[in-house]
């Protein structure tokens, strides 16, 4: 059960319990109330079994719109409601069909709450053998003569046997669900811990642990699937960061290491989805784009080389520096084309930018 239907469930349940409880108890009062009117009762007797009952069911119910989903809800308007019942037991006025009624109330709240049910069970058994043993106490064979007397140590027997069974069955059940809700619990803990680890091990696989970009294998596979699925044109661009050696030697390989992270950052945000991001290299890394033509990525590539250019990266409290990339862009319309070729093909561009001064986009001959 998800903690959100659990908690309706209890609402529901605290709800049924507080209604009938304030049924029950009204209906008890009254039966009391005439008892009182026709002689049999005290007064003191009645005001304590109103002041339970009433006082039980009042708590319970302030209780429950403060916290709908408070055990106390439960607990207390059924605690006030059995004291009465007791009362009624131990005075012989109910009939005998309620040691089932109550049961048969208390079976609503099993299924959430275990303790609450064993308590009631546990209660409603002693209640009962409270009252077969009362009745024993007040009845006399004399009175009742042989025949009747015989007539009712029977019906006390079953009535007690029943009971039993019944309570015991109850308790059996309280306790199946007990264990199947544990083992239920259990299970999807143990499927949701392998889900963790499945997904671990497979970020651990496919993700570069400094940039969050594809790593290069993960990207090749990924790369050739859709070349392989395909047949809408497509572009590798490679991108490598200038100089990026001078940085390490004259900053240290952690001020390296930022640089990596801050470029990758601007290079997702610039590609978002419109491609697959891999690190390819060192300080080298690889997008992929299907669908758009080569003058298309050249734009994308001549916006992220500007943007690139243009942004100050903070070293540290007191430094900042800029670099500049070069790239190479190889573009493919055919069917069967290959992440080698097309890489061949980018990484070919790439060199004539370097070549060529670098801080520039290469875009190789068509292939
Ligand atoms: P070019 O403009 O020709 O690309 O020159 P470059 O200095 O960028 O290229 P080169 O291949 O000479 O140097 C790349 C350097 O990148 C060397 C290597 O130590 C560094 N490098 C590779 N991986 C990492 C890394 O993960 N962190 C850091 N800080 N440096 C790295
Ligand atoms: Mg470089
Ligand atoms: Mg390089």
């Amino acid at each position: 059960m998800t903690k959100n239907k659990e908690f309706q469930y209890v609402r529901v349940v605290n709800f049924i319990v507080v209604i009938v409880s304030w049924v029950m108890v009204v209906i008890l009062s009254a039966g009391f109330f005439i008892e009182f009117e026709k002689g049999t009762r005290s007064l003191g007797y009645l005001l304590f079994i109103l002041l339970m009952g009433f006082g039980s069911v009042i708590a319970g119910t302030l209780f429950y719109v403060k916290d709908q989903l408070s055990r106390y809800v439960r607990y207390v308007t059924f605690g006030g409601f059995y004291i009465m019942y007791v009362a009624s037991l131990l005075t012989a006025t109910t009939d005998i069909t309620f040691t089932f009624v109550f049961p048969c109330v208390t079976l609503f709240c099993m299924y959430i709450d275990r303790w609450f049910m064993s308590i009631v069970c546990s209660l409603v058994l002693i209640l009962n053998g409270v009252y077969i043993v009362h009745k024993f106490n007040t009845v006399s064979k004399e009175d009742l003569g042989e025949v009747a007397y015989n007539q009712f140590t029977t019906v006390m027997l079953i009535h007690g046997f029943v009971l039993l069974l019944f309570m015991a069955s109850l308790l059996a059940i309280v306790y199946v669900f007990y264990r199947l809700m544990r083992a239920m619990d259990h299970k999807v803990k143990e499927a949701e811990e392998a889900k963790i680890t499945e997904e671990r091990l497979y970020f651990r696989a496919t993700i570069d642990g400094l940039t969050g970009v594809f790593n290069r294998r993960h990207f090749h596979e990924i790369v050739q699937e859709q070349l392989d699925d395909t047949s809408e044109e497509s572009t590798l661009l490679l991108l490598d960061i200038d100089d990026f050696k001078q940085v390490n030697d004259q900053y240290g390989h952690l001020a390296g290491d930022q640089v990596l992270i801050e470029f990758s950052s601007i290079l997702r945000n610039t590609i978002q989805n419109q491609g697959v991001i891999g690190r390819v290299g060192g300080e080298e890394f690889a997008v992929f784009i299907k669908g758009r033509s080569e003058l298309e990525v050249q734009e994308v590539a001549e916006r992220l080389r500007n943007t690139i250019k243009n942004y100050w990266i903070r070293l540290n409290e007191s430094k900042q520096i800029t670099i500049t990339i070069s790239g190479g862009i190889a573009y493919s319309k055919k069917s069967d084309t290959t992440f080698e070729e097309l890489y061949q093909q980018a990484d070919k561009a790439l060199y004539q930018s370097k070549e060529s001064g670098k801080n520039k986009i290469t875009l190789a001959h068509f292939i």
